[in-house]
């Protein structure tokens, strides 16, 4: 929403802001208490409710305290120029007019990781930020066993024969319509109307502005029935997860979320294995078809294998539960490479393209709907990327322990009832705030480390029937 001459003002209001929040955090008199507190008797159990917040606490004051002022305010207001840049670049489809803002956000934050410190590279450092503990290499590794299989699978997907009809999906659907659906959905799965809303925005989110006002958005095509329905459960799934942390904690590492990667595996697991699943649409099916003349005409099966189209694309946004994760690790890839590099930004663009053809099939017809396509690296957000694949991941994982404890799921789904699935997640999730690591979280709650097992598993579960098998 800012308007371009904004750009200057804001900038400053974020770096002084960034300044003040730097100077609280590492106050040195917190630090001492921090210090005192963690060697004494209220952090006995590392893993009770006092042990956890203060070992939490004193973990990031350590981070904080090892990066200058000055680059936490640079980076403040880089961002926020670089954002700008970025915005005009995507317009023009122009990647030279973002590079030389895209080679300082480099170069600041490969400061950032030299002053924060790392186990094995660079990229280790940055990728703590959204997912504390995590290790590059063990990502890299996961995702390679995923890209391995998923591979083959988007092929065999692809060379099957069978497609789904979409053009149903693209007929006409009232905004408001799909908005008292959405609502009605949002609600039954188990997303507090009286602790949050719905509103429009032209890039959708979900944000806690406290632990009672949590707020979601989405954006309505009224040729596209997928974009507002599976956006709605999907920011849902993230606000469901803030409404059910700790409210008595609120502020503190226990009342938040442990990291990026079980934050979005929150969203994927109501937008895509709930929310994509046959069961689901068993229950709100018939309803679709009372509200939407659209649909009248439309059986079951057809409108669920077409909620279930896969094809390579070149948007990530907008792919589907397949193919999205091909998309993560060509930018994982990338950022690690440029953090490194071991790439130019000459030569960005080029290898975008380049992975894309490789991993999807498909080449880029221009910048914008290529390397230009994703505001992260211009905010800064280098190493948040994976997040993405590991909440797909985590996803999977944590909903096959569920459907296993609770005596399968779709039979739940089917009559409209969500709530043993919510209440699991509220248990096993959400209440636990940061008492893990989210390793850690996974590997209590399913008793296995993370794997690309179970995504793979279900991937080959649904699409084998509907497009292969
Ligand atoms: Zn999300």
């Amino acid at each position: 929403m800012l308007p371009p001459a904004g750009t200057e003002h804001r900038a400053q209001q974020m770096t002084l802001l960034s300044g003040m929040i730097h100077d609280r955090w590492t106050n040195a008199e917190f630090g001492h208490w921090l210090a005192e507190l963690v060697e004494g008797p209220l952090a006995a159990d590392p893993d009770g409710d006092m042990g956890a917040n203060l070992r939490r606490l004193k973990r990031e004051y350590d981070k904080k305290v090892k990066l200058p002022k000055s680059l936490v305010e640079e980076l403040a207001q880089t961002a926020v120029f670089a954002q700008q840049a970025w915005v005009e670049a995507r317009r023009q489809s122009n990647f030279n007019h973002f590079r030389p803002w895209l080679g300082k956000m480099l170069a600041l934050k490969r400061q950032e990781a030299e002053s924060l410190g790392y186990a094995a590279c660079p990229y280790d450092a940055l990728l703590d930020r959204y997912e504390p503990d995590a290790r590059t290499a063990d990502v890299a590794a996961v995702l390679a066993g995923l890209r391995q299989q998923l591979v083959p699978l988007v092929q065999a997907i692809r060379q099957g024969g069978r497609q789904p009809d979409v053009s149903i999906l693209h007929r006409s659907f009232p905004p408001d319509v799909q908005q008292a659906f959405g609502r009605m959905a949002a609600a039954r799965i188990g997303f507090d109307f009286d602790r949050g809303r719905l509103d429009v925005t032209a890039h959708p989110f979900c944000t806690g502005l406290g632990p009672s006002d949590c707020r979601i958005t989405t954006r309505y095509d009224e040729h596209f029935f997928n974009e507002a329905f599976f956006g709605i459960l999907h920011e849902a799934g993230h606000g469901i997860y803030e409404q059910g942390l700790l409210p008595e904690q609120y502020g503190l590492p226990l009342g938040e979320a442990v990291s990026l990667g079980i934050h979005e595996s929150q969203s994927r697991l109501w937008e895509n294995f709930v929310g994509r699943s046959l069961a689901f649409w068993q229950f709100f099916y018939p309803d679709a078809q009372r509200r939407f003349g659209a649909l009248a005409d439309v059986p079951l099966g057809q409108f669920h294998f077409a909620v279930n189209d896969v094809r390579p694309s070149l948007i990530r946004t907008e792919a589907d539960e397949a193919t999205y994760n091909l998309h993560i690790l060509v930018r994982f890839e990338l950022e690690q490479a440029l953090l490194n590099d071991e790439l130019s930004l000459d030569d960005l663009p080029g290898a975008w393209n380049a992975k894309y053809e490789e991993y999807l099939g498909i080449t880029p017809p221009d910048a914008a709907q290529g390397v230009l396509q994703d505001i992260h690296w211009s905010a800064g957000l280098i190493g948040y990327f994976p997040t993405y694949a590991l909440g797909n991941l985590n996803a999977a994982q944590l909903f096959r322990q569920a459907d296993a404890e609770l005596g399968g799921l779709d039979r739940h789904f089917a009559q409209g009832d969500f709530q043993p699935l919510r209440q699991w997640l509220g248990e096993k999730i959400h209440r636990q705030g940061q008492r893990y690591s989210a390793a850690e979280l996974i590997r209590r709650v399913t008793g296995q480390p993370l794997s690309h097992a179970p995504l793979v598993d279900h991937l080959r579960r649904k699409f084998g029937p509907l497009y292969y098998e």
